[in-house]
This record gives C-alpha cells, structure tokens and sequence, in this order.
C-alpha cells in the first residue's frame, strides 16, 4: 500500500490513474480503524481498480474540543489494517495542509441540519461539508463509500453532491456491529469496562423501537418505552431519541403506509457520545 501525505501527490497521483482509465473507490475515515471501516474498504476494493482511504481527523466537524484532542490516533496500527483490507492507497494529510487558513465558506442545510447531530452540534455538519468537499476535490474518486452508521451525515452528503455536481456516485453501506449489538465506533475504544458492559443498552432500545413500530405503536409510547429502558441505567444520559421520516430525517408523529422510518438515538457514557440508528422498511402495510 503506497502512503501519501500532501496534497500535490495525492493529486499527481490520481491525474495518473484517471490517464490510465483507472476507476477510484475513496473511503474517507478519521482513522482508529475497525470492521465498520474495513468493510467499507472492501466494498471499494470489489467496485473499483484502485482503492483510496483517507485518514484525517477533522477539526472543524468538532464542537467538543477535549472530544478532538482525545479522539483516538493510531495510523500505524490503522495502516497494517488497510494492507490486509487490500487498500491500495492511504492518505493522510495534516491539519495545515487542508487548512492552510481558516475557510469562510459556510454551509447551511436547512432542515435537513435543524434536528438531530445537527441541532446538538452546532457547526457540526458544516465541518463535515468542509472537508469532504476538499477530500472529493482532492481525490477524484468515481464512487465514495460511507456507513448508514452516520445516517444524518450521509443525507447532508448526499445534498452536498447534488447541489454541487459532484461527478461521483455515493454509497451507503449497512451498520457494523459487535457480537453484543453495539454499533462499532473508534469511540467505543474510550470505553470504560463498565460502560462498555452497559453500551448495547443502546441498540437494545432501538430494537424495542423496532419492534413497537412494527406492531404500530404509537410515536409517544415508543418514546416513553425508549426512555423508560434507558433510565434503569444511570450511566447513560440520553440525548435525543428520535422517530423520523429515513429520508428527510424529520421527525413524525404518526408513520404513514409503506414510510421508511429511522430510529436514532444519541447518549453520553460518561464523556462518551455514542450515535446508532435502525432504518425501519414498510413500517406498516
Ligand atoms: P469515521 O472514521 O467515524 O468518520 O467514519 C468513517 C466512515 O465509516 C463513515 O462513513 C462512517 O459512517 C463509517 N462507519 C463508522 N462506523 C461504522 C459502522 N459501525 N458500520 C458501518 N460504517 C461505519
């Protein structure tokens, strides 16, 4: 796998690929790799000739800076990973190098950002815009790989491309979980052992959302059941659970017939903020 650290290689390096009518498959990360990502790798490495995953821990998607300056960095552990995945190309810019000054483009998404990460982030997705702006324009790819982990964020990229006519084509690959349900995150690394143990609580709940949704509950007794499981435990400070529409992500008060409905939750473990989601297909015939 050949490492690349500036810009100028990395688009000298892509010129001569698509010269050589080479197709790229790009998977940007921020890195601490694990199942989620590679799978991610793999989807790339089965769709495209050359393979291009990005690792870059973006500043400006950070609203918490001790959440930044914690955020797990282990890029040689995460290079012998991507070698094993068939990775064919690891990027890793630095932070002067994406951000030689500060930008001041900014990006508004309407409601698309007014509820969930958005509403609890502030400055969140417009950082998220930022950078995978810069990354597409950098690295040139044909298709680009994401997890459904990030719901919210796929939506915003998925306007990003449109808006801008980006000349690529998205894709969203299912979520990744633990043997116990949990949804995989370099954050879960920052675990304690007892958070850890309580973590899955929180796709339990989804899936009790799940479940009442398929037998038609209503929004308000899925929420007070959601709310309910998680208060027996007090390490988990839930920060919203919402039942939206998976396509506009607003949130509903009532599923409609054949609705594809997104079940998303957010909570902090101590100082931990864990985000999962379960995307509910023909919720009711
Ligand atoms: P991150 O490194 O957290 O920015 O994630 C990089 C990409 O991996 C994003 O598209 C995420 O949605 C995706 N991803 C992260 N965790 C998972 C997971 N457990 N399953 C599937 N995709 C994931």
């Amino acid at each position: 796998m050949e490492q690349v650290t500036t810009i100028e290689e990395m688009r000298a390096t892509v010129e001569k690929l698509r010269m050589a009518g080479k197709t790229i498959g790009f998977v940007p990360t921020m890195g601490a790799l694990h199942e989620g990502h590679l799978e991610l790798i793999r989807a790339a490495v089965a769709d495209n000739d050359v393979t291009v995953c990005s690792i870059f821990v973006n500043p400006t998607q950070f609203n918490n800076s001790e959440d930044f300056r914690l955020y797990p960095r282990i890029e040689q552990e995460d290079a012998i990973k991507l070698e094993s995945a068939n990775c064919d190309i690891l990027f890793l810019p630095q932070p002067d190098m994406m951000y030689p000054e500060a930008a001041k483009l900014k990006f508004s998404f309407g409601e698309l950002e007014s509820v969930m990460e958005g509403a609890h982030r502030p400055g969140h997705f417009n950082g998220v815009a930022l950078i995978v702006s810069k990354l597409f324009n950098v690295v040139q790819p044909h298709k680009a790989y994401f997890g459904q982990k990030d719901l919210q964020q796929y939506a915003i990229i998925k306007q990003l491309v449109a808006d801008l006519n980006f000349n690529l084509e998205l894709v969203c690959y299912p979520i990744i979980r633990e043997k116990d349900g949990l949804a995989m995150s370099s954050r879960n690394r920052r675990l304690t052992e007892k958070q850890r143990e309580i973590a899955p609580q929180l796709y339990k709940a989804l899936q009790l959302a799940e479940k009442m949704v398929k037998e038609n509950a209503r929004v308000e007794a899925i929420k007070s059941a959601v709310t309910d499981s998680l208060a027996q435990f007090p390490e988990i400070r839930l920060e919203y659970f919402e039942i939206s529409d998976a396509n506009t992500l607003q949130p509903i008060s009532e599923p409609g017939v054949g609705q594809e409905i997104a079940l998303c939750i957010a909570a902090f473990l101590g100082e931990i903020r864990l985000i999962d989601n379960i995307v509910v297909k023909e919720a009711k015939s």
